[in-house]
């Protein structure tokens, strides 16, 4: 897909989600979700600047996870391989693996179960230890439960709803463990519970308010990109319009000078020839006058239809010069290609055949052409390719109507 297009595609998105992000602005969202379309978009908009963090998150809870495995050894001299088996043998590689799977972007769009899973795994590996320790040591190791809590809610910042399923897994687990744990008196069960609970509410609470205005600011930024949208849109729709000829579509006058420089500029830098056709209807005034001007307005119609039929390439450009007169600007066109055009395009009038019973020429509407070609250069204005295509219009006017005119003396002039 191209940037435009997928520029298109990413404001048309946008877009869509406009009435949805209406809603939750003004009702607010206190259960944390929004509609259907909004929410999907909130989860993907910047899933690649989450799966980097996550990422950096993952190698600093494995390093902080391992720490212990110095302290576990003098903490609980009865059973400190078995923790250790644990740590580096189920839940470090788990780690490793989460790592390698962010890392490669390999299901990307489950990053959040993947930390869910993290989190309940370092957790259930505390209170595994807990629970075959038989050391008097091992009640100071709930603590780091609470540590592991408040890194997953508060620092890696699991969206609310997963944090509090994740917080409240654990809290049960810790919960339904604790009386099997031969080396805590129930005080101290019933204590670490309560802190433990405690830690997990206020944590909760954080991470509720750190997600509301999260998704506040999102919010906030899809607002300000769909009025940016908006005033790009209104400046193009404008830009196109105040280009355009109102009757007839065609490039307006405006529009064609700035082609003309443009155009006249690049024939200048890469030394190619430009080429301008100068058309007039011929015995128009008369046309008006006896078909009305409404009947006259829909001939410059079918005029400017059968012009453009005949232009093909991208830079050509056709325009309406002003009232019956019509100019095509040829970049890259020599004299020979220019004359060719012109009688194309004269022809192509004649033959549509549009009724003019009061012409001096013929039975039908036909057009004068002059034809200019110049090579620009820098030190002379694209005016002079104009004057010459006009000079040599008034000549087809002269030598009859309904032919094609060129001024020999003026090619290539200096
Ligand atoms: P010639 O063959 O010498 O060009 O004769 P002409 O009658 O075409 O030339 P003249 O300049 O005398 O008349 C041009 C006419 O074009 C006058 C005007 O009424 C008509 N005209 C200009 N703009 C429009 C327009 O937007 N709509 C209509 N219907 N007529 C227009
Ligand atoms: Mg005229
Ligand atoms: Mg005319």
């Amino acid at each position: 897909m191209t940037d435009q297009a997928s520029d298109d595609n990413h404001r048309d998105l946008i877009l869509s989600l406009e009435a949805d992000i209406r809603k939750s602005m003004e009702n607010g969202f206190p259960f944390l979700k929004f509609n259907h379309n909004l929410e999907s978009h909130f989860l993907t908009y910047n899933l690649d600047a989450r799966r980097k963090f996550f990422f950096v998150m993952t190698i600093i809870a494995l390093f902080m996870y391992n720490l212990f495995l110095i302290t576990d050894r003098e903490m609980f001299p009865d059973m400190y391989k078995a923790a250790w088996q644990i740590r580096l043998g189920i839940v470090t590689p788990c780690m490793v693996i989460i790592l390698a799977l962010l890392y490669y972007r390999v299901w990307i769009r489950y990053i959040d179960f993947m930390a869910d899973f993290l989190i309940v795994l370092s957790a259930a590996s505390i209170i595994m230890i807990l629970q075959f320790s038989h050391h008097p040591n091992v009640v100071h190791y709930h603590t780091g439960i609470i540590l592991i809590i408040m890194f997953g809610n508060i620092v890696v910042r699991l969206r609310f709803w997963h944090a509090l399923t994740v917080s409240s897994l654990i809290f049960l687990l810790y919960v339904v463990t604790v009386p099997g744990i031969t080396s805590m008196a129930p005080p101290v069960m019933i204590n670490s519970s309560v802190v433990l609970f405690s830690a997990l509410i206020i944590s909760l609470i954080a991470n509720y308010q750190i997600e509301s205005a999260l998704r506040w600011n999102y919010l906030r930024h899809l607002s300000k990109e769909i009025e940016t949208i908006r005033l790009e849109k209104a400046k193009t729709e404008l830009e196109l319009i105040s280009s355009l000829d109102g009757l007839t579509g065609l490039a307006n006058r405006r529009n064609f000078d700035t082609f003309l420089d443009t155009e006249w500029q690049m024939g200048a830098q890469y030394r190619t020839p430009l080429s301008l056709l100068f058309l007039d209807v011929d015995n128009f005034k008369s046309y008006n006058d006896h078909y009305g001007h409404q009947a006259g307005d829909v001939c410059l119609q079918k005029i400017a239809e059968a012009l453009n039929k005949c232009i093909h390439r991208s830079r050509d450009l056709c325009a309406r010069y002003g009232g019956e007169e019509f100019v095509v600007l040829l970049p890259n066109t020599d004299e020979q290609s220019a004359l060719q055009m012109a009688e194309k395009l004269r022809k192509n009038i004649e033959l549509e055949n549009i009724p003019h019973a009061y012409s001096s020429v013929g039975p039908c509407i036909t057009v004068s052409v002059g034809v200019a070609t110049m090579k620009p250069q820098k030190t002379l204005t694209p005016q002079r390719l104009v004057e010459l295509g006009d000079r040599a219009l008034y000549r087809a006017k002269d030598l009859g109507r309904n032919q094609v005119q060129m001024l020999d003396e003026e090619n290539f002039s200096a």
